[in-house]
């Protein structure tokens, strides 16, 4: 049976539309993230009711209430279910990488928010689950030269990679990789194709 939830849209225009809809939404991520039925990410429990209006699961077991974001790497974020929805669609249907710069673009998001986004949802499919598992990456502060060096070196050995990937391989700070990377590219030290925008086809 086709419910609105299993439907996959296949242009970006379709999927910025279908997500609109915050309950699709929800229901989508919910069956996404809990295949076998909605867990309480408290207790393990099975059995609650559903506020309809706030979108919100309360257990039978513990009484605590829960959202599809609460315990997976959604939480935190004050973004809506459709960015989240839509981000994750860009990143699955671009496979070659997609730059924070076109997620921001494509989502109405600031570039930050954008990263955030990304690198959540790729640990996400590292992962295999929603579940937030701890897997976060703790950046190290370096000095700007340093940086610089480092970034030269790795896109050396890696000559394709964005803004994002040198972060994460780096343990970098993603603003600092970003403005370094354009620093470069204005003092001809990088290719002219500035890999924070680079989407390979
Ligand atoms: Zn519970």
């Amino acid at each position: 049976m086709n419910t609105p939830s299993d439907y996959i849209p296949t242009t970006l225009v379709e999927a910025i539309r279908h997500y609109a809809d915050l309950d699709v939404a929800n229901e989508f991520l919910a069956k996404l993230r809990w295949p076998g039925g909605v867990t309480c990410p408290e207790c393990g429990g099975k059995e609650h009711s559903y506020i309809t209006t706030r979108r919100t699961w309360a257990c039978k077991a513990c009484k605590k209430r829960f959202t599809v974001k609460v315990g997976s790497v959604m939480e935190d974020s004050p973004l809506g279910l459709d960015k989240w929805l839509v981000a994750m669609w860009l990143l699955a249907d671009c496979k070659n990488g997609i730059s924070s710069h076109e997620v921001s673009r494509h989502l109405g998001i600031s570039q930050k928010s954008a990263w955030f986004l990304m690198h959540r949802i790729r640990l996400a499919m590292q992962q295999g689950t929603l579940e937030k598992l701890g897997g976060e990456i703790e950046f190290r502060a370096i000095p700007r030269d340093q940086a610089t060096k480092e970034i030269l070196g790795y896109l050396r050995l890696h000559p394709h990679k964005d803004s994002y990937d040198i972060a994460v391989a780096l343990r970098l700070d993603f603003d600092l990789v970003y403005e370094l990377c354009e620093l470069l590219v204005s003092q001809n030290r990088l290719a002219p194709s500035d890999p924070s925008q680079v989407c390979q086809d």
